[in-house]
């Protein structure tokens, strides 16, 4: 289970870092929005891109890119300001954000998160729910909670500077990579971003070029018509493999693509934001009966001696483990559930003689690991 989740998620993160991967030597390429904000290019493998704003108050981070990049992040803040380095604000829990986080922490920066990002293996001190705002260097810092490339997505705006960051809710190098949400989720993420923005508005995506309102705007046309062909052509019986040779969804995946680099035109590019689509907007889901909910609902134990919860959150089902992961159940019956996004894992519920839920079967690739439920109040 462990294993393959984790090799599940090195996926996930990965997806940049491959397409990156051609693109050398890699390198921070620091751009001056204005004496008081910088935004720091990643990509290469680096990580996504890093905001700074600099002032009285000191240094306020947008990301941290990769544990192994952070200290040559550190090189290029302290190339432009001295000042202490008081936070580091995620826009999401993957490695390639937050894996700077300890460092900067090191170096005496508060590190805030959403709170889903508890279920993730990114250190963070201060959590925050769905929005808040803080005074910094003069101007208010605004953040948004939204969910669409992953569970614990923020959209942070700076007021004073007018620029705001989408992290990897939004890209201009390639097709769409959200979908925790589903197409719902992606486009409350634009649009969370657009309420902050103005025609004047920098936007910034968490891999892939400043951008603007107008960018935005399109990103939002070309991911509803991106929908619209994968569901068409599902609905004509393709495989994913068979997708990617349609020349319509390919005239689509390049309309995303504004700043075109050879690397991101590769097909392998294409394969995976369409089995995100699938496996997250594309999955039939049946109701459940408050009563077969309340039956899955509570912690189980691994075969490793490690504890997962099965938690339901509005209308949605999740199985999360502290520092580790958050995956969303897809009800097919009373107990069998698809796990969104991961396409080739599922999870069967067994009963015990007496008609109760004792446990679970995970399945991912054809290899299972089983965990048994604990008495409630465990
Ligand atoms: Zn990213």
């Amino acid at each position: 289970m462990i294993r393959l989740f984790t090799a599940a998620t090195v996926l996930l993160l990965s997806f940049f870092t491959i397409a990156d991967a051609a693109d050398a030597p890699p390198e921070i390429r620091p751009v001056k929005i204005s004496d008081n904000f910088y935004v720091f290019y990643g990509g290469g493998g680096l990580g996504g891109n890093v905001g700074m704003s600099i002032g009285e108050d000191g240094i306020l981070l947008v990301d941290a890119m990769r544990d192994v990049t952070a200290p040559a992040l550190f090189e290029e803040i302290r190339k432009v300001s001295d000042k202490p380095i008081k936070y580091v604000i995620n826009t999401h829990s993957d490695a390639d954000h937050s894996g700077g986080n300890a460092f900067f922490a090191d170096k005496g920066a508060l590190i805030i998160a959403q709170l889903n990002a508890r279920y993730s293996p990114a250190q963070s001190d201060l959590k925050v729910s769905d929005a808040f705002s803080l005074i910094f260097n003069g101007q208010t810092v605004h953040g948004a909670h939204v969910t669409a490339h992953s569970y614990d997505d923020l959209i942070i705006y700076f007021s004073g500077n007018n620029i705001v960051f989408t992290g990897d809710t939004f890209t201009n190098t390639a097709p769409s990579y959200s979908f925790s949400d589903g197409a719902q989720g992606q486009y409350a993420a634009i649009d969370a971003a657009l309420g902050f923005a103005d025609d004047e508005t920098a936007i910034v995506p968490g891999h892939g070029f400043i951008d603007d309102n107008a960018g935005l705007q399109s990103y939002r046309a070309r991911c509803a018509e991106w929908i619209a062909r994968i569901a068409a052509l599902k609905e004509e019986g393709k495989t994913p493999a068979e997708m990617v040779e349609d020349e319509t969804l390919l005239a689509i995946k390049r309309a995303f693509i504004t700043r075109p680099r050879d690397s991101e035109l590769a097909q392998s590019y294409i394969q995976r934001p369409i089995t995100r689509v699938l496996t997250s907007e594309l999955v039939s889901t049946v109701p459940l009966s408050s009563e077969a909910l309340d039956a899955i609902t509570g912690l189980y134990a691994f075969e490793d001696g490690s504890v997962a919860e099965i938690r339901q959150d509005g209308e949605k089902i999740f199985m999360v483990k502290s520092g580790d992961y958050m995956i969303e159940l897809l009800a097919q019956s009373e107990t069998f559930f698809k796990i969104r996004v991961f396409i080739d894992a599922d999870i069967r519920f067994e009963r015990n003689d007496a008609g109760a839920i004792a446990g679970f079967t995970l399945s991912d690739t054809g290899e299972t690991t089983r965990a048994r439920k604990l008495p409630d109040g465990a």
